[in-house]
C-alpha cells in the first residue's frame, strides 16, 4: 500500500536546517545578521537587504492565516482521508509567510486573521510537517 503514503518532504540544501528543526518540533527561520529580519522559504540570501550573513533562528509558531482554500477534491490518494482540508498562507509573527494547512477545526469554520500557532505532524518516514491550529 505504499501508494497510499503521503509524499515525505525532499529537502533542497537551502532547507536541510528547516526540516531537521521541525524534526524536533522546532520551527527554525533564517534570521538576517544584518537586518535582523526572517525570511521564508530557505534560502541563501536575505531577500529584504541581499546580506549572506544569517543564523537559523527559533520563532515563535505563532501567527494568523493570511489566505486560504479548502480542498475539496483529491489530488493524491493518500489525501483522501483528510477531504476537505485547508491550504493556507500563514503570516508569522516574526513577518514571513508561510504554505500550510490549518488543521484542529472545520475547513469551514477557518477564517482570515483567525489566531493560529504551529503544531507537527510527524511522517512515517520520519520528518515532521508544521502545520498550523487555532491557538
Ligand atoms: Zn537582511
Amino acid at each position: 500500500m505504499a501508494d497510499l503514503l503521503k509524499p515525505e518532504p525532499r529537502p533542497a540544501p537551502e532547507s536541510v536546517p528547516f526540516w531537521e528543526a521541525a524534526k524536533q518540533h522546532r520551527l527554525e527561520l533564517p534570521r538576517c545578521e544584518a537586518c535582523d529580519k526572517h525570511w521564508f522559504p530557505p534560502s541563501r540570501t536575505c531577500p529584504h537587504c541581499l546580506s549572506t550573513a544569517f543564523r537559523w533562528s527559533e520563532v515563535s509558531g505563532r501567527g494568523k492565516v493570511f489566505s486560504f482554500v479548502i480542498y475539496d477534491r483529491v489530488y493524491h490518494p493518500a489525501f483522501e482521508p483528510e477531504v476537505p482540508y485547508v491550504v493556507a498562507l500563514v503570516e508569522l509573527e516574526e513577518g514571513p509567510r508561510m504554505l500550510t494547512n490549518i488543521v484542529g477545526i472545520k475547513p469551514a469554520e477557518v477564517r482570515c486573521e483567525m489566531q493560529v500557532k504551529v503544531v507537527f505532524d510527524d511522517m512515517p518516514g520520519g520528518a515532521s510537517v508544521p502545520k498550523f491550529a487555532p491557538a
